[in-house]
């Protein structure tokens, strides 16, 4: 009778060594699992942060980057509006999802920039069914952040931009605009059709430039 009982206590303190020391390897790796998480999203936040993507300090969260593995950006697409694109990263702001361009070469805010950043904050509209209130262009060397907010002028003045695409799709002839100074200092100025030349000097009547 002992013996039998003894050789079940053996049994059953086995069967819980087993049960316990499966629970801790899973325990372990759960927390380990979570800790490398941890780690790979705080690096993504940095590098977000080094780029400018990312303010040091505020409470913005990177929801996601392009290019990372961790946190990658989809495409953004909707049929009903025509069109698609990626930004290079978006933010979560006060509920708001943000979308920030990236533009490391840049000296200065252009048009097209702003116009990229436009269809974005269109996209998160259409596919999320929230108007972001602004997005964020991040330009230069020193990641210069400009906010561009979405107002109904913008968007109307994107619409003439996407018109004007269109046409030239459906066959209509594209007219260059091309800034005088860059015309100025073109090789092909003599040649092009469509050079635009800088205002003529007026001479004043004692025959000084102005
Ligand atoms: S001259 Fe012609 S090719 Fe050169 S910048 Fe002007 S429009 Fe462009």
């Amino acid at each position: 009778m002992w013996e039998y009982l003894a050789r079940e206590m053996v049994l059953l303190l086995r069967q819980i060594v087993s049960i316990n020391s499966s629970v801790t390897v899973l325990v372990l790796l759960i927390v380990f699992a979570s800790i490398v998480v941890d780690l790979l999203l705080q690096r993504v936040q940095q590098s977000a942060k080094a780029t400018g993507i990312v303010l040091g300090g505020s409470k913005t969260k990177a929801i996601g980057i392009d290019g990372t593995r961790q946190k990658p950006v989809k495409d953004l697409v909707s049929e009903e509006v025509g069109l698609a694109g990626r930004p290079d990263a978006i933010l979560r702001e006060d509920g708001f999802m943000i979308p920030v361009e990236h533009k490391p070469m840049a000296s200065k805010l252009r048009d097209r920039y702003v116009a990229q950043l436009l269809v974005y904050l269109r996209l998160i509209e259409k596919i999320e069914g929230v108007r972001p209130p602004y997005g964020y262009l991040i330009l230069g060397p020193n990641a210069r952040r400009v906010k561009v907010t979405n107002t109904r002028q913008r968007q109307e003045w994107l619409d003439g931009k996407l018109n004007e695409m269109r046409d030239v799709l459906n066959g209509k002839s594209a007219k260059a605009d091309p800034h005088p100074k860059k015309c100025a200092s073109c090789r092909m100025r003599e040649l092009c059709a469509f050079r635009a030349d800088l205002p003529a000097k007026v001479k004043n009547p004692e025959g000084v430039d102005t």
